[in-house]
C-alpha cells in the first residue's frame, strides 16, 4: 500500500488530500499539521472571525470518511529524502510520496517580538487573541498597509477602534500596485476614519506606544504587524531540496521538487510560469486550491498525466466596504486602461501588454473580473476604446 504524506494542514494540504481521493488515489494519505486546531480557512480570520461574526472557519471536510489520517499538533522538523522519511518529535514518518504544504510565516517587526500587545494575523490563535482587543475599542496601530493591514484596519474601524496605519512606502499596497492605482485606495482609509501615515518608519515599539523615526509617538493599546510573509521552509535545511532565492521550494511545472517523489504546493512553493515567463511565488487562496489538483493528478496518474501548472493568478480582498479582486500578473511596463471613475464606488483597471490583456483589478465589479479572467486565460487582445467604456462588457477585440 503506497502512502502519500502531506506536511502542513492548511488550505493547500487539505485540498491535496481531498483531491487525491477525488481523483481515485487508493493508497494511504497522512496529513500532518503543526497547529492543534482542526484545519481551517485563513481569509475569514481578518474578516468575520476577527469581528466575532463567525466562531471559526474550519473546513467542512470529513477526514475519517475519506480515509485521510489527520495528525494535528504534529510539527515536522526535517526531511531525509534518501530514506523517504520526515521527522517529528514523536518519531519518523515514512512516505512513498511527500507533498510539502507548509505555507508561510508572517515577517516579524525587528525589536517588537517580545513587546506585550504586539500581534500578528496569520493563525486562528492570532485572530482569537485580537478579538477581545478590538471589542475593547482601544487605539490600535497597524504596521504595514498591505492586504492584511487594510483588512485589519477595516475590521478595527467596524469594531469602533481608533486606527492608525503606518506604512514605510509612499502608498498602500506598494508591492502590488502602481502609484496611480494605489492613490485612490489611500483615500479609502480616510473615508473609513482610519489614519494612514505613509513614508513613516517605525523606530521602536514599546508597551502602549509605537514610536516613529520622526519622533511621533502613537498610542497603541495593540499593535498589529502586517509586513509580509515568507515561505515556511526553514525545516527543510539540510534536506538537499532546491530553494529559490525567496526561500520558496522551487518546483517544476508539475509542482515536483528537485527531490524524487517530493512535491510542493501553496504559499511555500514557487513554480515556473510559461504564461508569464518567470517563476511565481503566489500567496493567495486560489493558488492553494488549484495547485493541489495538479499535484494529485500527477501522483494518481503518474507519467500518463501531462497537465502543467500555469494558472492565471487570482485573489480578492474585502476592505473598507469594497470587494477588490485581481486576476493575472502585470509588470511596470504594461499599459493601464481605466474603466469607470476610480474616485467612485466601482471601477476596474486593466493592464495591457501590446494589445493583450494581462491583468485586471476590479473594485465592486465582479462581472469585469469574471470576464477579464477568461480573456487573460485566452491571451485575448482588447480594443482600448471599448475596454475603457465601463457600460459595455469586457470582450476581446
Ligand atoms: P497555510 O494556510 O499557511 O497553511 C500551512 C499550514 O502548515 C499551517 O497550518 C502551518 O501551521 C503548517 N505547518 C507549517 N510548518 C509546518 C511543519 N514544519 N510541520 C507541520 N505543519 C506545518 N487570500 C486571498 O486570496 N484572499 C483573501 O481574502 C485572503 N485573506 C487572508 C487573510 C489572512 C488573515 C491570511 C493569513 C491570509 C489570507 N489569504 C487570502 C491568503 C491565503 O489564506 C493563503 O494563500 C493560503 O492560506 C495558503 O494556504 P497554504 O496551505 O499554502 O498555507
Amino acid at each position: 500500500d503506497r502512502r502519500v504524506v502531506i506536511v502542513g494542514a492548511g488550505m493547500a494540504g487539505v485540498q491535496t488530500a481531498v483531491a487525491l481521493r477525488e481523483q481515485g488515489w487508493q493508497g494511504g494519505v497522512t496529513l500532518l499539521g503543526a497547529e492543534p486546531h482542526p484545519p481551517y480557512d485563513r481569509p475569514p480570520l481578518s474578516k468575520a472571525v476577527l469581528l466575532g461574526k463567525a466562531e471559526g472557519s474550519a473546513f467542512e471536510v470529513d477526514f475519517a470518511s475519506l480515509g485521510i489520517d489527520l495528525e494535528l499538533g504534529r510539527e515536522v522538523t526535517g526531511l531525509r529524502a534518501g530514506e523517504h522519511v520526515v521527522d517529528t518529535a514523536a518519531g519518523p514518518v515514512p512516505y512513498d510520496v511527500l507533498v510539502i504544504a507548509t505555507g508561510a510565516h508572517p515577517v516579524l517587526l525587528p525589536g517588537s517580538e517580545d513587546v506585550p500587545g504586539v500581534h500578528l494575523l496569520r493563525t486562528l490563535d492570532d485572530a482569537l487573541r485580537l478579538r477581545p482587543v478590538l471589542a475593547g475599542q482601544v487605539d490600535v496601530v497597524a504596521v504595514g498597509a498591505g492586504w492584511i493591514g487594510a483588512e485589519f484596519a477595516t475590521a478595527a474601524r467596524e469594531a469602533g477602534c481608533r486606527v492608525t496605519v503606518v506604512e514605510a512606502a509612499d502608498r498602500p499596497l506598494a508591492g502590488a500596485l502602481p502609484a496611480e492605482v494605489a492613490a485612490y485606495m489611500a483615500a479609502w482609509y480616510a473615508d473609513s476614519g482610519a489614519r494612514l501615515l505613509t513614508g513613516a518608519r517605525v523606530a521602536a515599539v514599546e508597551p502602549g506606544a509605537v514610536v516613529l523615526a520622526d519622533g511621533t509617538r502613537l498610542p497603541a493599546g495593540a499593535v498589529v504587524v502586517g509586513i509580509g510573509a515568507r515561505p515556511a521552509t526553514a525545516w527543510l535545511a539540510g534536506s538537499g531540496i532546491e530553494l529559490a532565492p525567496d526561500r520558496s521550494v522551487a518546483t517544476d511545472a508539475r509542482l515536483k521538487t528537485s527531490l524524487p517523489d517530493v512535491y510542493a504546493v501553496g504559499d511555500c512553493a514557487s513554480f515556473p510560469s510559461a504564461r508569464y515567463g518567470e517563476r511565481l511565488l503566489v500567496h493567495h487562496w486560489d493558488n492553494a486550491l488549484q495547485g493541489p489538483r495538479t499535484v494529485a493528478g500527477h501522483i494518481v496518474h503518474g507519467a500518463a498525466e501531462d497537465a502543467l501548472y500555469d494558472p492565471v493568478p487570482y485573489f480578492w480582498s474585502e476592505q473598507f466596504g469594497r470587494f477588490v479582486q485581481y486576476a493575472g500578473h502585470h509588470g511596470d511596463a504594461d499599459e493601464l486602461v481605466w474603466r469607470g471613475d476610480p474616485a467612485g464606488a466601482a471601477w476596474t483597471v486593466c493592464w495591457l501588454r501590446g494589445d493583450v490583456l494581462v491583468a485586471l483589478l476590479a473594485v465592486g465589479r465582479p462581472r469585469d473580473l469574471a470576464q477579464g479572467r477568461k480573456l487573460i486565460e485566452r491571451g485575448a487582445a482588447l480594443d482600448r476604446a471599448k475596454a475603457a467604456n465601463a457600460s459595455v462588457p469586457l470582450k476581446s477585440a
